[in-house]
């Protein structure tokens, strides 16, 4: 089955998995539907099976990773826990117009919806970028706060690990409830749901560290690429590598005491053929910067590949665009082609802000002299260029004509885009003004 078919079809499931709860629950009732205590219920059982949803969602689950890729299931992950809260804060307000009297039932109801709603709260002010960002009194203080709890990210995850025990409390609460208890496949209706999700989110929480600890992998060289920049190559310690598809990146938890416990999402540089697996890492943070004091024989914990921005065997006419470190998923990309000899016309555009900053130019030199059909330019914004001594300024829409001119019409490109939000953002749309259909643009953030 293609990818599109089976999007629509986890998508349809996905809306359509609450009603068959709502179904359940109203068979031969509808009568009653609107009645402020049977809509107490639809917003319950709708909040109850999109928290499980979303909980599975968050729960990088393969199967769904090759269908959408990791950001986009973040994003249904985000929408689908929306959801959640808003039918909550309604099942509880139509419920407490109905029953006064606090029970246990109800206590936990409400504790589990005010963990879940500090989650969400924080979530969305502290680890995403919202329009609220932009709003001139907010913006100081979501900035303020941002640069404060963001020097943290591995604290902040942890705390939205808070939603788990949130969905716990929901379960015994949705369990105890009355409409719940009264036939045996109610009951089991809602058991299953909230088992399934605890089960997916423990598998991810705790199966899934111990199958990496068992596969780990040893650190074999770190080398210094360019300043601030290293390559970090690993191997199994036992048993072989874990087969990648060249664009894919994975989570790296480093067993090193200079960089303490979080994992980080980094692009996997190395071809697939190649014996080990590398990252070329940026020093951009806290974290990324411990890495190029990493030594030999330290400890790797690997978790993935994940993602889809990888061409198709049928992408002929390919333009890759990449704006500094997002460098990394074409460095794979095009080792992998250069193995297989790939046909095919590929331009890429590297936007760096020095000159040392390309530091795969040689490599670059070599994959073209071995692919006819790939070209590359390097444009330096910072300072001199190669050519010359004026900067060459950012990708523009006159640089990515210049590429687009090769191919026989803009329509029939396929686009990869790499880089910071700003570039991702300002290249999509140059791109499209250059007639590169939206559908055929694929871009990695590298951060979420
Ligand atoms: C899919 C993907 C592929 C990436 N590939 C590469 C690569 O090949 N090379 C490279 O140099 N960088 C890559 N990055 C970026 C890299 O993950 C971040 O630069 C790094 O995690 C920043 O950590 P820090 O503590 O050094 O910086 P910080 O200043 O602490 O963080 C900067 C930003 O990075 C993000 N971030 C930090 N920690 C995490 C985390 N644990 N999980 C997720 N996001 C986090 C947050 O948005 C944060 O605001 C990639 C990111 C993603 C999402």
């Amino acid at each position: 089955m293609s990818r599109l078919p089976r999007n629509a079809l986890v998508v349809t499931g996905v809306a359509l998995y609450p009603l068959a709860a709502v179904a359940l629950f109203f068979q031969g009732n509808w009568y009653s539907f609107f009645h402020s205590y049977s809509l107490g219920m639809f917003f319950g059982l709708v909040s109850y099976c999109y928290f499980a949803v979303a909980l599975v969602l968050g729960s990088r689950v393969r199967a769904l990773d090759r269908i959408f890729g990791h950001d986009r299931i973040l994003v249904m992950h985000g929408i689908v826990a929306g959801l959640a809260l808003g039918c909550g804060i309604a099942h509880a307000v139509l419920k407490k117009m109905y029953f006064t009297e606090d029970t246990l039932q109800s206590g936990l109801g409400l504790l589990a919806l005010a963990l879940f709603l500090v989650v969400i709260l924080m979530t969305v002010i502290l680890m995403l970028e919202t329009p609220l960002d932009r709003m001139p009194p907010l913006s100081r203080v979501l900035g303020f706060l941002k640069s404060r709890m963001r020097a943290d990210y591995t604290l902040l995850k942890l705390l939205h690990n808070f939603a788990a025990p949130a969905f716990a409390l929901a379960v015994i609460h949705v369990i105890l409830a009355s409409p719940v208890q009264e036939t045996a496949g109610k009951t089991a209706f809602a058991g299953v749901t909230g088992l399934l999700a605890v089960a997916f989110y423990a598998y991810h929480k705790i199966a899934r560290p111990v199958v990496s600890l068992l596969n780990a992998h040893v650190v074999t060289d770190v080398k210094r690429l360019a300043d601030g920049i290293v390559e970090i190559g690993m191997v199994p310690r036992r048993g072989r590598k874990k087969r990648h598809v060249a664009g894919q990146f994975a989570f790296f938890r480093f067993l090193d005491r200079s960089c303490g416990l979080g994992e980080h999402p980094f692009t996997i540089s190395s071809a697939p053929s190649a014996s080990g697996t590398a990252i070329t890492v940026k020093a951009l943070g806290d974290y990324t910067e411990k890495l190029g004091g990493l030594k030999p024989n330290a400890t790797c914990l690997v978790d993935g590949p994940y993602g889809l921005f990888y061409p198709a065997d049928a992408d002929r006419s390919l333009l890759f665009l990449a704006g500094g470190i997002g460098i990394t998923p074409f460095l794979s990309i095009l080792r992998d082609f250069a193995a297989k000899s790939r046909e095919g016309d590929i331009s890429l555009l590297w936007s760096v802000h020095r000159r040392d900053e390309a530091f795969a130019l040689d490599e670059l030199r070599s994959i073209a002299s071995r692919l006819p059909g790939f070209r590359f330019r390097v444009l330096v914004t910072g300072e001199a260029s190669f050519a010359g001594n004026a900067p060459d300024g950012r990708i523009d829409k006159k640089a990515i004509d210049g590429e687009l001119a090769r191919f026989e019409s803009a329509r029939d490109v396929t686009a990869f885009v790499c880089g910071p939000d700003a570039f991702r953002r300002s290249v999509q749309a140059l791109l499209e003004e250059s007639g590169v259909p939206e559908k055929n643009i694929s871009y990695e953030a590298f951060s979420w």
